[in-house]
């Protein structure tokens, strides 16, 4: 069936999207949830297994305290409580690659609840309810393989690497959000992208999208203006930030086209196609129930000190939001300019510049400018340019004080590249220097205008702006190294035009 889906301004016409973002973050502890085997990514399959994480009769589970102590950090920086007491349950469903036949998680009791983080989209603060940020494990890996696909259908057979089995989950679940209009698929985004950048801050996760340590499934349902509350989907397979934009695009314009039709809304788990855009059916939602929770006897009830979590608390390092402030104020750089040196990754390399001594809007300029272009020239990241922050500033110093002027200094920056030398030294031995003493560039301007009859002619006659070819043949005879401003002020002098 073919049919051409509403566009998505259309969508908005008409219903209003409400988004709910499901974050599965891997804890970077150095063993396992309930055992003491080994995390690390990568290894041979099945040699990071013991009976515990492989479900053999008679073995019982431990907790890990520093994964806990990790939920409870990223708790804490979601503006949660934390449980003084609850429970792990245990969610039972069959799944290959999930030994037990169950898995230890939480449910009605989680760690860490009723939290929020704020978040800003295109110049809006946009506040997220977070109901949540439970524990549970992973389950193993299967590799189907004789299809064409990779997938289950159609392979002969199925390998199970049982490594990633137990390595500490935590869930964080967001409220309903409503409200966010057509700015829905970024405010999506942009929650991830936030969300991710506190658990790197937090130091509990590596949250690479691409390895799975950090997995989203995206809630969307569409309510028709008057209509209450419309069914959701959970599109799954989501793997990376670009996606979670694209699958509720999608996804708004899909139930439009539904509900446009007279159809209805099935609640279902879908699946995201990187190659598309688009999401396909999966199964039909199960319903709690169907997992037959109920605490796991195994373990006894968590109860975290808190005096402990206060000592978390405290410890706390310096958050995104925070840090962004920060140096906001100390850059004097509006939103829209943080954002530009945010997505050009230099704000931790101006901010240094300007402990260096350069003025912040100077600093901003040649990172974000030269720096910036000669970094995607060269194919790296401007932080991997062979020149650093306290270079820069003196490069800037030496524009300040009138030795050098811009080009100059980009060529005393290319020099900075090519040897890793300072720019003095760079300076000194290329003869980098502006000529701005007006005698010294007289007889080159006498010279261009006596080689240009034409142009004087046109600037006697008024046509101030011919200026640029005597301009540019001083620049030239100076070998680049005179001051154009001076240069044009002087020439002007000289044929007695005001400027
Ligand atoms: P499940 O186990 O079915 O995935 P969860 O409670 O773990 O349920 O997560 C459901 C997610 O969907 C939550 O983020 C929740 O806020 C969100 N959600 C609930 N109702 C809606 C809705 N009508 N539209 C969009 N998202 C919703
Ligand atoms: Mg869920
Ligand atoms: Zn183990």
């Amino acid at each position: 069936m073919t049919t051409t889906l509403p566009t998505y301004e259309d969508v908005l016409t008409r219903y209003e999207p409400v988004l709910g973002l499901e974050t599965h973050v891997e804890l970077g502890t150095r063993s396992k949830m309930f055992c003491g085997c080994a995390t690390g990514f990568g290894a041979d399959p099945n040699t990071q297994v013991c009976p515990v994480c492989l479900g053999l009769p008679g073995s019982l589970p431990v907790v890990n305290a520093a994964a806990i102590e990790y939920a409870i950090r990223l708790g804490l920086a979601l503006n949660c409580s934390i449980a003084s007491w609850c429970r792990f349950s245990r969610k039972n469903y069959f799944y290959p690659d999930m030994p037990k036949n169950f898995q230890i998680s939480q449910y009605d009791e989680p760690l860490c609840t009723d939290g929020y983080l704020d978040i800003e989209v295109d110049g809006e603060a946009v506040r997220i309810g977070i109901e949540r940020v439970h524990l549970e494990e992973d389950t193993g890996k299967s590799t189907h393989v004789g299809g064409a696909t990779g997938r289950i259908h159609g392979a002969s057979h199925s390998l199970v690497d049982y490594n990633r089995a137990g390595i500490p989950l935590v869930e964080v679940v967001t409220r309903p959000i409503p409200g966010t209009g057509a700015l829905a698929p970024e405010v999506a985004h942009g929650y991830v992208t936030e969300l991710r950048e506190i658990c790197r801050t937090l130091g509990i996760s590596d949250v690479r999208m691409e390895q799975g340590s950090l997995r989203c499934d995206v809630n969307v349902s569409l309510n028709r203006s008057g209509a209450g509350w419309g069914t959701r989907t959970e599109t799954k397979n989501v793997n990376s930030l670009r996606s979670v934009q694209r699958a509720v695009r999608f996804e708004m314009s899909r139930q439009a086209g539904v509900l446009d039709a007279g159809g209805r809304i099935v609640q279902e788990t879908r699946h995201f196609h990187e190659d598309t855009g688009a999401t396909t059916s999966g199964r039909s939602k199960e319903e709690a129930t169907d997992y037959r929770y109920f605490p796991e006897p195994d373990l006894v009830p968590l109860a975290p000190d808190p005096a402990w979590v206060e000592q978390i608390r405290a410890a706390l390092p310096e958050l995104p939001a925070a840090r962004r402030a920060r140096l906001a104020e100390l850059l004097g750089a509006t939103p829209a300019e943080m954002r530009a040196m945010g997505n050009a990754g230099v704000v931790d390399l101006v901010a240094a510049t300007t402990a260096a001594g350069a003025p912040a809007g100077e600093a901003r300029k040649w990172w974000l400018a030269y720096l910036a272009q000669r970094a995607n020239a060269a194919g790296v990241e401007p932080a991997e340019l062979g020149i650093t922050p306290a270079q820069v500033a003196e490069v800037i110093a030496l524009v300040d004080d009138g030795t050098l002027s811009d080009a100059l200094a980009r060529q005393a920056i290319d020099g900075v590249l090519e040897t890793g030398r300072d720019p003095a030294e760079i300076v000194a031995e290329r003869g980098l220097r502006t000529v701005s003493d007006t005698g010294a560039l007289g007889a080159a301007v006498d010279e261009a205008i006596a080689a240009q009859p034409d142009v004087v002619a046109k600037i006697r006659g008024g046509k101030v702006q011919a200026v640029g070819p005597l301009v540019g043949a001083v620049m030239r005879a100076t070998g680049g190294q005179a001051d154009a401003a001076v240069v044009r002020a002087l020439v002007l002098q000289r044929l007695g035009v005001d400027s």
